[in-house]
């Protein structure tokens, strides 16, 4: 048992929430000095200030779009969000993914801090469960420079359905998790126990997929209808679009309870009343090809689990845009069942991260009201990707070939190692490259780093070289390869993904943040 705080975090990317679990053993979301528990993940940078994150900063994207940052979740693990690419530059510092992310990660720690009164430190922060080594390694950097000690980063639909299981609905099956958010859009399959355990089986999705681009399919159909009213052009103007961006957005979720919604839009100089009625709405998305897309996801990640559509028990539906209609009915057609709404859609993900931080630090008093918590059994999560190394391929010619050793969706964590014969007469020195992806077609996975090793003499062409991966809990990845006759350790490999920021940048902003309250 420790007494120091413990949070949950879903670093969301539309909305952040923060969630602890009480003494009573019920996980809780933290509301900010506004009593806001969803804050909105945005930026907003005013000139001469310190950065303001959430509502209020949501509100600047109308008024100061240059120096708003909002979605930028999209591109953790890599410089830049912008669909142009450009960097997010202001006042001439660029702020990557991470930076931002920090950001928002601060002030949930600073509205957890206030509730607690005292510091907090430790967390659990959750991300799309196909995100790949780099988005997690980025994520886990966002905490560092937040102040958090980040205990691990565990996936969304577990965290969203370990805070289901707890609110007694667990019933033995398989449960799919339908998560659909502002930017994300994730399907996972898992088993669930009679004694509430949770095993992933597949994931699958698609990280560029969710409500902004059906708020943008608006957008789009009300510049045509502005376009045809006042031959203006909405987009020209940043300020026009913002404001038709979020008229979008509201219009968007009214159409998950009304059939029509209405809005007043103003494009050069003139006022133009836009109507869209549910059955348009769907028609845009059906048109769109975003229905399809959804549908081909949720089968897929059905078959990759070895099941049929027929052999899902329920369906948890996650997410903000799990509440549109043309959605649900989709799940309710595919899979044959009505699905089931978190009671908290907003903040169960934060909440099952909580249940999971308060279990891993025994926050909770295992002979207390919060009992359950301690008996509840450890989620197994699996690795996203498949993990392999280059390798000359055989058969095929002798080219250089991927060759996967942990294939995606093994429960993690894993371990796995293959034997590989020296392919030079006379082999002095080996390189080990360790991939991420399925393919065997190198152009399609990526490197997630190198190394190279000696043997101690000259070896012949064939000499066995065994490589050994592990992917750990907190999907840290080692890479091994060992001299098969002689067992010495040839080269070794942990894996250090490129991080999309440097370690002046890093330190820059550690020091910024660590002195700064963010509005
Ligand atoms: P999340 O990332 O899970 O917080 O989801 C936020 C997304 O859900 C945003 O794109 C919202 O516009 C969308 N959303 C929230 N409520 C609704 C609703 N009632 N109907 C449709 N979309 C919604």
């Amino acid at each position: 048992m420790t007494d120091e705080p413990v949070v949950g975090i879903d670093l969301g990317t539309t909305n952040s929430v923060v969630a602890f679990v009480n003494p009573a053993g019920a996980a809780e979301a933290i509301a900010d000095e506004d009593g806001q528990r969803t804050i909105p993940s945005v930026v907003h940078f005013p000139e001469g200030g310190d950065p303001v994150v959430g509502s209020l900063a949501k509100q600047q994207a109308v008024v100061d779009p240059h120096r708003v940052a909002a979605a930028f979740k999209r591109g953790m693990g890599r410089r830049t969000f912008l669909d142009d690419d450009r960097e997010f530059v202001v006042d001439g510092t660029t702020y990557p993914p991470e930076a931002l992310s920090a950001m928002v990660l601060k002030k949930l720690k600073q509205a957890a801090e206030a509730h607690f009164r005292g510091e907090v430190r430790k967390a659990i922060i959750t991300v799309p469960a196909y995100f790949g080594d780099a988005e997690r390694k980025a994520t886990v950097t966002a905490g560092e420079m937040a102040g958090l000690d980040v205990l691990r980063v565990i996936n969304e639909p577990t965290a969203a359905a370990l805070a289901h299981g707890l609110g007694g609905d667990a019933e033995a099956g398989t449960i799919l998790v339908f998560d659909l958010g502002g930017g994300t859009f994730d399907v996972t399959v898992m088993a669930v126990g009679a004694d509430g355990s949770l095993e992933v089986k597949s994931t699958g999705g698609d990280h560029r997929f969710g409500g902004l681009d059906f708020d943008r399919l608006i957008v789009d159909r009300m510049a045509a209808v502005v376009q045809a009213e006042t031959g203006a052009d909405l987009r020209a103007d940043p300020y026009a679009h913002q404001d038709a961006l979020a008229k979008a957005e509201e219009m968007k979720k009214e159409l998950s309870r009304k059939e029509t919604s209405t809005r007043p839009l103003t494009a050069g100089g003139r006022s133009v009343m836009f109507t869209l009625t549910r059955a348009e709405f769907d028609g845009l998305l059906a048109e769109s090809g975003h229905l399809q897309e959804a549908e081909d996801h949720i089968i897929n990640t059905i078959e990759d689990a070895g099941m049929e559509p027929g052999g899902i028990t329920s369906v948890l539906m996650v997410g903000g845009s799990s509440r549109i209609i043309a959605f649900k009915d989709l799940v309710e057609r595919v899979i044959g069942r009505e699905p089931q709404f978190s009671k908290n859609l907003d903040e169960d993900v934060a909440r099952g991260a909580a249940f999971m931080a308060a279990k891993l630090e025994e926050t909770v008093d295992p002979d207390g009201p919060g009992a359950a918590l301690a008996q509840l059994p450890t989620p197994v999560d699996v690795a996203s990707r498949g993990l392999g190394v280059q390798a000359l391929d055989s058969q095929g010619g002798g080219q250089l070939v991927n060759v996967v050793l942990i294939d995606a969706n093994t429960p993690v964590p894993a371990h796995a190692e293959q034997t590989f014969g020296a392919s030079r007469a006379d082999q002095t020195d080996l390189e080990l490259v360790l991939t991420e992806g399925e393919e065997t077609d190198l152009d399609f996975v990526t490197e997630l780093g190198r190394t190279k090793g000696t043997f101690s003499k000259p070896v012949p062409l064939g000499h066995p070289v065994t490589v050994r991966l592990e992917y750990s809990v907190d999907q840290r990845i080692t890479a091994k390869a060992i001299d098969g006759h002689s067992g010495d350790l040839l080269c070794e490999l942990e894996v250090k993904s490129e991080t999309a920021i440097s370690d002046d940048e890093k330190a820059a902003l550690l020091s910024t943040l660590a002195n700064t309250t963010i509005g």
